[in-house]
């Protein structure tokens, strides 16, 4: 594949721009990675009545004789033929910066942006943002409040804030180790979190936030009673995988590893209680985190708290090896003063922070 490279646009200087960081060419692969001696590839069915496939891992800007060659020598792929050849993209996109936290262009009213025109690059992002952009150019012309979501709430809140207050330099993506709160943005809470939104603007109906409100008192009310329940230890003996000393409170045992709330709902105090199996998970999903939340909690904050941290000049992350290659490449070129400007940095996630500053002694 090498014999190509003079004639492939990312390496002869015709493509000038950042590709995505996270879906490097096959050419830049074998740059990067020579020492390997192996490369896997996806082969992906294109659908159910065609022949044709995908082949995954190869992106590629090499010309077409070098990419049926190259094909052709996979085991298997001797006579494969190319519908269409592998080709580069590059991005151009308006900085993000230039748009209000509702997706709306500061310069021009009404008019609101989504998509890889922000800097991004990815489905989930775009569709993400062209929900919200839709949500709030409904919003502009009925003249009601914009919908925000915060980065406590949502992914989509992550997302938007670091685009629209840390701009971007190369295609964004959007990972869960950008969020401070990931404990808190489950799967699992998602229809807490977000329904209620929904539904005031009129993208839920009635029934499914009633639904909603509903298992909600059922989770309030076990919650209360595992509160007040105490677990005997002949239950603890019969039913679950642990042994107590003596009557403990169905709250504190749920809390350790190996309990679960359906052995605890066989005990002999609990055994009428009737809740669905959702209620059940969600109830003691809530328990399991309750502690790894609240530290989630303080650790946002102590962040917060220490963002007037001075960072020494000349510091050298590359020590760092804790911390993502892309922060250390990123904060050794923009060579941040103080914590604060360092979590403004594109792609320098919430835990590279804690990292450094651990490094500065805080
Ligand atoms: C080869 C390739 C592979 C990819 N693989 C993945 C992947 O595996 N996973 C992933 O998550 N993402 C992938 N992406 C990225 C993803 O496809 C894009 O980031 C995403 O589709 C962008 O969506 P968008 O709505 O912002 O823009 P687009 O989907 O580009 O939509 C913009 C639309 O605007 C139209 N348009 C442009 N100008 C005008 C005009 N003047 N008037 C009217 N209409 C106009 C265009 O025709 C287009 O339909 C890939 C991209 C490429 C190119």
């Amino acid at each position: 594949m090498r014999e190509g490279f003079e004639d492939s646009p990312m390496y002869n200087g015709n493509i000038t721009g950042l590709g995505p960081r996270y879906c490097p060419s096959i050419e830049d692969k074998i740059n990067r990675f020579a020492e390997r001696e192996r490369h896997q590839i996806f082969v992906e069915p294109e659908g159910w009545d065609t022949i044709e496939v995908y082949v995954n891992g190869f992106s590629t800007s090499l010309p077409q004789e070098i990419q049926t060659k190259a094909l052709q020598q996979i085991p298997g792929f001797e006579n494969a033929k190319i519908f269409r050849p592998g080709y580069a993209i590059e991005y151009d996109f308006f900085q993000p910066t230039q748009l209000r936290n509702t997706l709306e262009t500061k310069h021009i009213q009404g008019l609101f942006f989504a998509g890889q025109i922000n800097g991004t690059t990815g489905y989930e992002e775009a569709a993400a943002q062209g929900l919200m952009a839709g949500i709030n150019a409904v919003q502009y012309i009925k003249n009601e409040d914009p919908v925000v979501l915060k980065r406590n709430e949502a992914y989509i809140g992550v997302l938007i804030d670091d685009l629209v207050n840390r701009g971007t330099q190369e295609p964004y993506r959007m990972f869960t180790s950008r969020a401070e709160y990931r404990i808190t943005l489950r799967q699992d809470n998602a229809d807490e979190r977000l329904t209620p939104i929904g539904h005031k603007i009129g993208l839920a109906e009635n029934e499914r936030l009633d639904q909603l409100l509903n298992q909600q008192s059922k989770i309030e009310e076990l919650s209360g009673l595992l509160e007040k329940t105490s677990i005997t230890v002949d239950d603890s003996l019969t039913l679950l995988n642990e042994e107590i000393k003596e009557k403990t409170r169905a709250s504190k045992l749920l809390l350790r590893t190996g309990v679960d709330l359906n052995a605890i709902m066989k005990t002999s105090s609990l055994l009428n209680c009737d809740y669905s199996e959702e209620v059940l998970q969600k109830t003691e999903t809530r328990f399991k985190y309750s502690v790894y939340i609240k530290r989630e909690q303080e650790q946002a904050e102590k962040l917060q708290r220490l963002s007037y941290v001075k960072i020494p000049e000349n510091f050298d992350y590359t020590q760092l090896k804790a911390m993502s290659m892309e922060s250390r490449e990123k904060l050794s070129k923009e060579k941040p003063r103080t914590i604060a400007e360092a979590q403004k940095i594109s792609g320098v996630s919430p835990s590279d922070i804690s990292v450094l500053l651990i490094h500065l002694g805080r």
